[in-house]
């Protein structure tokens, strides 16, 4: 590793492009000859509204967003879309409902609840959460307002490879931690958000895409800060935008179309992956994969070892060894490793080894 960085797997915020780091720190104090940094630009100003333009330009063309939908920069994080989406979009009187696939998506259906009438469109036994439901296995109803699923569950590590074709009732996704990694049909889904700090950046700033007809169905009658007109009306700039993280993800988008797009960050995915999840399929059961082949995630692979010592000490000596961030998620344990775009081939194959050669130390 380059520069003294150790191997990170963090589930989130996690590792960004190591140039882009190093674009940024060059540009920090004295941005393209301004003399300020961006972090002291104002948000009105010429400079900053192009960085504005740029991050969302590359992200219609990397993610191929047809003209028919609106990108909003949001703060507050995922978790505030969780209350966004029913608040302006739930009708008195209407239903949406939720695939419960996790965490992330309990947390979604937990906030709509408090709002709303939502029912579950499929639920996997509490805390194992092992696979995503077939998409014609989905429980919604045709006068539901949306349906809402999670399209990879960080937590648990589970991703939806085919979505439910869902006519009329708008799909809204959280894609907070697979957006980017593939190629995308956005025309599928009504809305689609994700919290940049996995794929696409810093913490701070979370992308909306949303259909602009159903942005012209949202509800008018809801606090400004809350409804998506205001972000459609003012082009993400009602009040001050998180300017840095903004100009940050304009600098990732950036390097993911120099290194070829989504098309190119999927086939390193896979490859990525790949290394891991044979590591774990060919330890004769050593390690124990937490999700269902048919679900595995492209981006964070989850597994126990079946003896909570072994773990432990599986743990201790990845760290030692400068593989971070790969305890498990608090509420599901054992080991995930994360895989965003950034992390690179390199960290996957080192991890991959430590892997097989653990085995070999410990496997009796
Ligand atoms: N949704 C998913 C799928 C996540 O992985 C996370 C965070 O890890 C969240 C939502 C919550 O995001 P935030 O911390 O931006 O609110």
């Amino acid at each position: 590793q380059s520069q003294g960085r150790v191997y990170n797997f963090n589930a989130g915020p996690s590792t960004l492009p190591l140039p882009v780091l190093q674009k940024v720190q060059e540009e920090f104090v004295n941005f393209k000859g301004m003399g300020m940094s961006v972090i002291e630009m104002s948000h009105r100003s010429a400079p900053f509204e192009s960085i504005l333009e740029n991050a969302k330009a590359l992200l219609k063309e990397l993610l191929a967003i047809p003209d028919d939908y609106e990108t909003l920069f949001i703060q507050g994080g995922a978790s505030l879309q969780f209350t966004m989406i029913p608040m302006n979009f739930l009708q008195p009187g209407k239903t949406a409902s939720y695939a419960l696939t996790g965490q992330w998506a309990e947390r979604a259906y937990v906030e709509a609840q408090l709002l709303g009438d939502v029912n579950y469109a499929s639920c996997a036994r509490k805390g194992s959460y092992s696979r995503v439901p077939a998409p014609d296995q989905l429980n919604y109803r045709a006068s539901d307002e949306y349906l809402h699923i999670t399209s990879n569950n960080t937590i648990y590590g589970t991703q939806w490879k085919e979505f439910p074709q869902t006519g009329n009732v708008p799909l809204i996704a959280d894609m907070s931690s697979d957006i980017l990694s593939q190629p995308l049909d956005i025309s599928q889904f009504g809305l689609i958000y994700a919290g940049a700090q996995k794929n696409l950046g810093p913490s701070g700033v979370t992308v909306v895409i949303i259909r602009k007809d159903l942005l012209q169905q949202a509800n008018s009658n809801i606090p400004s800060m809350l409804s998506y007109r205001t972000y459609a009306e003012h082009n993400s700039l009602f009040n001050t935008p998180p300017t840095f993280a903004v100009y940050m993800l304009g600098e990732v988008l950036q390097w993911v179309k120099d290194q070829g797009g989504a098309h190119e960050m999927a086939k390193r995915n896979e490859q990525k992956t790949a290394l891991i999840y044979d590591a774990i399929d060919q330890s004769e059961g050593f390690f124990q994969g937490r999700a269902e082949p048919n679900s595995r995630s492209q981006m964070n692979i989850t597994f126990n070892i079946e003896y909570e010592q072994t773990q432990k000490t599986f743990l201790l000596e990845a760290e030692q060894a400068g593989f971070i961030g790969i305890a498990g998620h608090r509420l599901a344990g054992g080991v995930r490793v994360s895989t965003y775009n950034a992390v690179s081939y390199e960290a996957c194959q080192a991890f991959s080894q430590f892997m097989i050669d653990f085995r070999r130390k410990y496997h009796r």
